[in-house]
């Protein structure tokens, strides 16, 4: 049982950050999770409540593009309206779960900027009404770019966040393999140098964005995008540990200062995991093993019942099938294998029954 005790709901500010100094003392880390509709949206928050873990809740461009509806005219637009619309579906209802959760959106590349001031935009109008942001977090990725370019701009995006208590992922070095359009699947050589942070990098991220606000770092050690054939992938976590051993001397400051983020988390060897949580990942993004999760247990249900779904009524007897077609039967086979996922995630991550929130039915009575 932990102590300290956080509102259930989106956190930000000190809270946000109670929360990632409780998972970095307490040696785990949270699973972050990329949705792209209210079915993967509330499988994470019933996993999260089922293990008594708090989560991250993610969206990638064209995972809030999705949720708008794909066919929306402007898909500018939809992308940012269909973030908002995610964050405020989680902002009602996380609380309802009894969880924390850390609402974030995942890479914004140099063309993606807009994406992302829009969005603060949303957090800006939210936080003059209510005093509290709608996202957690945004993530800017402007590792393809050269380090001036993606400090400053990162800093200037961090300027407008921090007065809201809104924390900045930056990414630093490469993550290997392609996720929504960015990257690619050539690059994902254990030797490519590029897949590999330099540790001056951190630190100088450290110097120049820590006296603005709070940011978290996508250091890359290796890691990839997507599932690929072992041995073509070669995680090295001791990256993360020479960085904030970096930091740690130059600046002076506490044991592993970086707040780091696994990305392309899926697939990983279990060991290498618990290293990178002891050398200061406090999130680990999970996307394409949940993909697999919902889809292969939706697949095996329309294998199952395959005449169902080429006829409303049996054309021998006469059946009826609606009772068996009726999406809630089918996308709920998928959530509940999202959640098997997640829970194996949760366990890998140590993050089982270690929430900070308070439920709101003994907390906000009145
Ligand atoms: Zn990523």
């Amino acid at each position: 049982m932990n102590d300290t005790i956080l509102q259930a709901g989106i956190v930000s500010g000190e809270a946000y950050k109670t929360l990632l100094r409780e998972c970095k003392m307490g040696g785990y880390a949270l699973p972050a999770v990329n949705v792209v509709g209210t079915n993967s949206i509330n499988a994470v928050m019933e996993a999260a409540a089922k293990n008594k873990s708090d989560i991250i809740i993610q969206l990638s461009n064209g995972g809030s593009q999705f949720f708008a509806g794909a066919g929306m005219a402007d898909s500018f637009e939809a992308k940012v309206l269909g973030a908002v619309s995610a964050a405020k579906h989680v902002d009602l209802l996380a609380k309802y779960y009894g969880i924390c959760v850390i609402m974030h959106t995942d890479h914004a590349n140099r063309e993606l900027i807009p994406w992302v001031e829009a969005m603060i935009e949303y957090s800006e109008e939210y936080f003059a009404q209510t005093g509290r942001p709608l996202f957690s977090s945004h993530m800017l990725d402007l590792s393809a770019e050269d380090i001036d370019f993606n400090l400053s701009q990162s800093a200037r995006l961090l300027k407008r966040m921090a007065p809201m208590g809104m924390s900045l992922e930056i990414e630093l070095g490469v993550t290997g393999g392609e996720e929504d359009g960015v990257g690619s699947d050539d690059n994902i050589g254990a030797d490519n140098p590029a897949l590999y942070t330099q540790p001056e990098d951190c630190l100088r991220a450290y110097e120049e964005l820590s006296p603005i606000g709070h940011f978290t770092l996508a250091a890359s050690f290796g890691n990839v995008h997507g599932v690929y054939k072992p041995g073509n992938v070669k995680l090295r976590p001791e990256i993360l540990k020479s960085s904030q051993e970096l930091v740690e001397q130059t600046q002076n400051t506490v044991k592993n200062p970086l707040d780091l983020v696994f990305h392309g988390g899926s697939g990983s060897e279990k060991d290498k995991i618990k290293k990178a949580i002891e050398y200061g990942v406090f999130k680990m993004n999970i996307d394409t093993d949940t993909q697999f999760a919902f889809a292969q247990a939706v697949g095996e249900y329309v294998q199952e019942h395959k005449v169902a779904f080429e006829h409303q009524i049996d054309p021998n007897d006469g059946t009826p099938y609606k009772k068996l077609y009726d999406p809630r039967k089918w996308l709920r086979k998928g959530e509940l294998s999202m959640v098997a996922r997640l829970d194996e995630a949760c366990k890998d991550l140590g993050s089982v029954g270690k929430s900070l929130a308070l439920k709101k039915t003994t907390d906000i009575a009145a």
